[in-house]
């Protein structure tokens, strides 16, 4: 029998996660103050989140311990497997090898979990007693629920309104977790009564519900700190797990990659696989690394580099990255997720080196490329992750026009049994080959006009 899967033992998981910013060719541009443009400080960021957590956003040392207590409960799941997609290569007829790294397997479906764990601990560790976030389609905020429930913590989870009414199931799963789910905008914020006054009927937006989740933070009684679940640098940091296990499971498959693959939103899970091979890459190696987005919402492909703020409210530190502009939302009838404005400044800065190559898929290609994978390999994979799909099965389809055998690896990094309304209406045909127009960039991006603009 040929090797399919390879699990790593428990005692094989990765005691330290690998940090980027010792290896990057130009290191990152400061973030900066919303209300001075300064360069911030450690103590700017410390009204939000907790010390021991600022100073991982600001570290540049290689190599950070990943302490017990987070071990072992990554080890309710992890380490996850790599799969070889043998059914997919025979669908395909393709000479490549493709394998898939499994971060479907956590408890809440995805690879947040990795980051929330790491998040909640630190909290705990801080003296933190109550936590806050927003969810858009409630990913991230099961996630958190999921990492509060097992360090017992409290958490207040901002969901997007129109998420929380259409989709129940995972406000129930944060409950089921112990979490407080409302709708955003709700009446428990002066932000939020505000928006509810002024526009009753709104569906809100992520950028809504990241401020009542500030302001929640900020202004409760109870110590209380605030989470993200993508985009900045500890976020990464905690996700390089996932590339670390994958580089000791190919070594056992006895294989190496042509071609590195992982969807981009805010880029975490893409960081999470690649960082550890794009480090391989700095020191010599050959490989590509391949980060793939929406057409409609194509923020490396099409995003000028530049300052501008990780939230739609304008309250974060200005960032470094590939934008469309903070008040950047795509068209509604973009149903594959991946909607973030922005990206994170690592990915961001790592593109502009050419260390990463950006690439943007429309939606009926990704879900074609999803339900390809569900016919063959059994799993049904996240409106996201099909992005990640999609381009491997892109590579594996030039490989055989080429004749050329390769390997290729992606992230999995999640599924979508949660999420199956996209694929409903993918499957009547309901969905268009959507291209954001240059016109509507040009239009989006004239909001960073007044902003400071970054070296390059
Ligand atoms: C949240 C999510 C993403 C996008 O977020 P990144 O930070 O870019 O990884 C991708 N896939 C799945 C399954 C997600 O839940």
């Amino acid at each position: 029998m040929k090797q399919k899967i390879v699990f790593l033992k428990e005692e094989e998981i990765p005691r330290q996660w690998y940090n980027i910013a010792a290896d990057m060719p130009t290191p990152l541009q400061p973030p900066l103050h919303p209300g001075t443009g300064k360069p911030t400080v450690p103590d700017d960021w410390a009204p939000i989140f907790p010390m021991n957590i600022v100073e991982q956003e600001f570290s540049t040392e290689r190599w950070i311990d990943i302490p017990e207590e987070v071990l072992e409960k990554l080890l309710i799941w992890r380490p996850t497997p790599l799969v070889r997609a043998y059914a997919l290569e025979k669908e395909l007829g393709t000479p490549a090898k493709i394998y898939y790294k499994n971060e479907s397997v956590s408890p809440a479906g995805s690879h947040k979990p990795n980051t929330a764990l790491a998040q909640v601990y630190y909290n705990k560790e801080a003296g933190i007693e109550r936590m806050t976030t927003e969810t858009g389609a409630g990913q991230w905020g099961s996630a958190l629920s999921f990492a509060c429930s097992l360090f017992k913590m409290p958490l207040k989870v901002y969901m997007v309104r129109i998420s929380f009414d259409q989709k129940p199931y995972r406000k129930i799963l944060m409950n089921t977790w112990g979490a407080e789910c409302v709708p955003s905008p709700s009446a428990d914020t002066n932000f939020g009564r505000q928006v509810l006054e002024e526009t009753p009927d709104t569906p809100g937006s992520l950028g809504i519900a990241i401020s009542e989740a500030i302001e929640d933070a900020v202004s409760a009684k109870v110590n209380t700190k605030y989470s993200l679940g993508s985009v900045l640098n500890h976020v990464m940091l905690h996700q390089t797990i996932i590339g670390l296990e994958t580089l000791k499971q190919l070594e056992i498959f006895g294989d190496y990659p042509d071609v590195v693959i992982g969807c981009v939103g805010g880029g975490s899970n893409f960081a999470g696989l690649t960082f550890p091979f794009i480090r391989d890459k700095i020191y010599g190696k050959e490989v590509r690394v391949v980060g793939v987005e929406p057409t409609a919402c194509p923020t490396l492909t099409k995003g000028p580099f530049l300052y501008d703020f990780g939230d739609t409210a304008a309250t974060t530190p200005l960032l470094t990255m590939h934008t469309l502009g903070h008040t950047f939302v795509p068209p509604p009838l973009h149903a594959g997720g991946l909607r973030y404005h922005g990206c994170a400044p690592l990915v961001s800065q790592l593109v502009m080196d050419k260390l990463i190559e950006p690439l943007s898929i429309n939606q009926v290609d990704c879900y074609n490329a999803g339900v390809q994978f569900a016919r063959t390999e059994g799993i049904v994979p996240a409106p996201e992750t099909n992005h990640a799909v999609a381009a491997a099965v892109a590579e594996a389809r030039k490989a055989k026009e080429e004749g050329v055998e390769k390997t290729i690896v992606f992230n999995l990094s999640g599924h979508g049994l949660l999420d199956l309304s996209g694929y409903e209406k993918h499957l009547n045909g309901e969905l268009e080959e959507y291209s954001l127009p240059d016109e509507e960039i040009q239009k989006a991006l004239t909001v960073l006009e007044p902003y400071p603009k970054p070296k390059v």
